[in-house]
């Protein structure tokens, strides 16, 4: 057969002239803006060329600071067809995090929202590889760059006719892009992902058996385009030509209700606490949707949360998993045909594990070195390999415990049931290791958000002078709504041994989030972590 390379031109060309009259809305400050895809090309092309005018070359690094956007999707095409690498950056990393990763991956050029340009002020003076800012905006006035030059996106554009010859053989080997997880511990490490890669990534999108993306859908992205690819929307939804709707800067609940609803969008992706805000909008300002697929990643999405989108709003719910070093698509629950006719409580319960592994790529689960069984109850840790999962970080920085044999360890524990559905039990530094045993959080904080009160939940271990650690609660009542304590913990220990129920439930006007948006439980850690010494005044007996 003919080694036709993977690599991103195939998608580009092939939407090209398959699809040219489809649509890519975006949301902006005072309203929408609209262009169909043969304009989108012709953009790309444009400023392909004005990367390589700007002596941009193969293999260099161009960061994004970007919000989702129709000018960040020409970016994510332009950059990687002329062969260069696409480093999308999370703009809400603390500022520091920001300048390392810039430096570390050697940008040459940075695309920089008019929005955020005052995240480059105090690191300005140490972005010794930027050579050029690109501002993006409609008239945005460089000046206000902090780092000098910096050019007009729009203007920029306009010097261009996008007369540019892309190389349809680019290796699939190549590097597309890098990413760079948010770093709990130390500095942020970076995924190189290549051409490869990602177009194999994008075929899987469209499996029946995951998302089923096809050109008959309109799809929006809320999860960042800086963070996982976009969980890889972007170039599935261009291949396969679906419109395309970007939420812009900061959307609210109330925004992205009213984006679905207008623009009939049919598979929208987000982390729970997405979805958890859309249900609330959804609840106070009832709206007819469209919606073929809510599509909720990142986080473990609440049993409670499925069911009140498939029973109350009537939206089908899909729950995935995956990580940065996964491009990030890994699992995704759907309920096997032969699972039809089981209970409802069992089917809720099998689609709201993080599901079947995704055609394409292996998995272990291992303990101490050693394969535990699939039986649905044996903790272990999960491995995948595959084209689209990293066997690196970029430039080789510590990934001596993330990497073995050719196997990823995910740093999630998890149990795989005879069916082949994954559950994840917790990150391995998440579970609560109570006198030798291990309580998972995430159960913990599905059933707490199960209760009819409570909006959100999230469980953290903390120090404890018999058992090392116990769990401590944190809850978010709805609107209106209340519980005590005992209520809570009645409500528990229906489904839960009496070690396993939290010391103490705390209740908080806001559990705090990371920046995607996923329960922040190191803060709470950090503030909490002597809760339960003697020493400590507001220890519960
Ligand atoms: P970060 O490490 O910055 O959160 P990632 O997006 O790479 O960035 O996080 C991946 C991790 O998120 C996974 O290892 C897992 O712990 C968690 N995760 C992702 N999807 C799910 C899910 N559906 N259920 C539970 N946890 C999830």
């Amino acid at each position: 057969m003919m080694q036709t390379p993977l690599n991103l031109y195939s998608i580009y060309d092939y939407s090209q002239h398959m699809y040219p009259t489809k649509w890519i809305v975006t949301r902006t400050a005072t309203g929408t803006h609209r262009h169909q895809y043969r304009d989108f090309g012709q953009r790309v092309r444009q400023l392909s060329q004005a990367l390589r005018h700007l002596g941009v070359q193969p293999g260099d690094r161009v960061g994004t600071l970007a919000w989702n956007d129709y000018r960040h999707l020409e970016i994510y095409f332009a950059v990687p067809l002329s062969g260069s690498v696409l480093h999308t950056i999370n703009l809400r990393l603390p500022v520091e995090h920001v300048r390392y990763i810039i430096n570390h991956a050697q940008d040459r050029v940075l695309f920089v929202d008019e929005t955020l340009l005052p995240l480059l002020a105090p690191i300005k003076n140490e972005l010794s590889s930027v050579q050029h800012v690109i501002v993006l905006g409609d008239h945005p006035d460089v000046s206000q760059s902090p780092v000098q030059p910096a050019l007009a996106y729009e203007e920029l554009l306009h010097n261009f006719t996008g007369d540019v010859e892309y190389d349809a053989n680019l290796s699939e080997e190549s590097l597309l892009g890098l990413c760079y997880t948010s770093a709990t511990t130390g500095n942020p490490k970076g995924v190189a992902y290549s051409h490869r890669g990602i177009v194999l990534h994008s075929l899987a999108m469209g499996l029946a058996n995951t998302t089923a993306l096809a050109e008959s859908d309109t799809v929006l992205p809320v999860v960042p385009m800086f963070h996982a690819n976009a969980w890889g929307l972007p170039f599935a939804a261009v291949w396969f030509g679906a419109n395309i709707v970007l939420p812009g800067a900061a959307p609210t609940p109330r925004d992205l209700v009213q984006l679905m609803a207008e623009e009939a969008v049919t598979v929208a992706a987000g982390v729970p606490t997405v979805w958890l805000g859309v249900a609330r909008e959804l609840s106070q300002h009832p709206v007819e949707l469209s919606l073929r697929m809510a599509l909720c990643g990142g986080s473990a999405a609440p049993p409670a949360l499925i069911q009140t989108f498939e029973e109350t709003f009537h939206v089908p719910f899909a729950h995935a998993y995956g990580m940065t070093e996964t491009s990030p698509l890994a699992t995704f629950s759907r309920l096997k045909s032969a699972l039809a006719e089981r209970p409802a409580a069992e089917r809720l319960a099998i689609r709201a594990t993080q599901g079947l592994l995704v055609p394409g790529l292996s998995m272990r689960l291992v303990r101490d070195g050693i394969d535990v069984p699939w039986d649905g109850v044996s903790m272990g840790e999960l491995w995948l390999r595959g084209p689209w999962v990293a066997d690196e970080y970029y430039h080789g920085d510590g990934g001596g415990d993330h990497f073995e044999k050719g196997w990823l360890k995910t740093g999630d524990v998890a149990t795989i049931d005879p069916e082949g559905y994954v559950r994840l039990v917790d990150r391995t530094k998440d579970l609560v290791k109570s006198g030798g045993e291990w309580i998972s959080s995430v159960d913990l904080e599905n059933t707490l958000m199960a209760h009819d009160a409570v909006f959100e939940a999230a469980v953290v271990g903390v120090t404890h002078p018999k058992w090392d650690e116990r769990p401590l609660a944190f809850v978010v009542f709805k609107e209106g709504k209340t519980a005590t304590p005992e209520e809570l913990k009645a409500h528990l220990s229906q489904a839960f041994p009496k070690w396993w129920l939290p010391d103490a439930i705390i209740v908080v006007d806001e559990i705090p989030k990371t920046s995607v948006g996923k329960f922040m439980k190191r803060a709470l850690r950090d503030q909490y972590h002597d809760y339960l010494m003697p020493q400590n005044d507001g220890a519960p007996t």
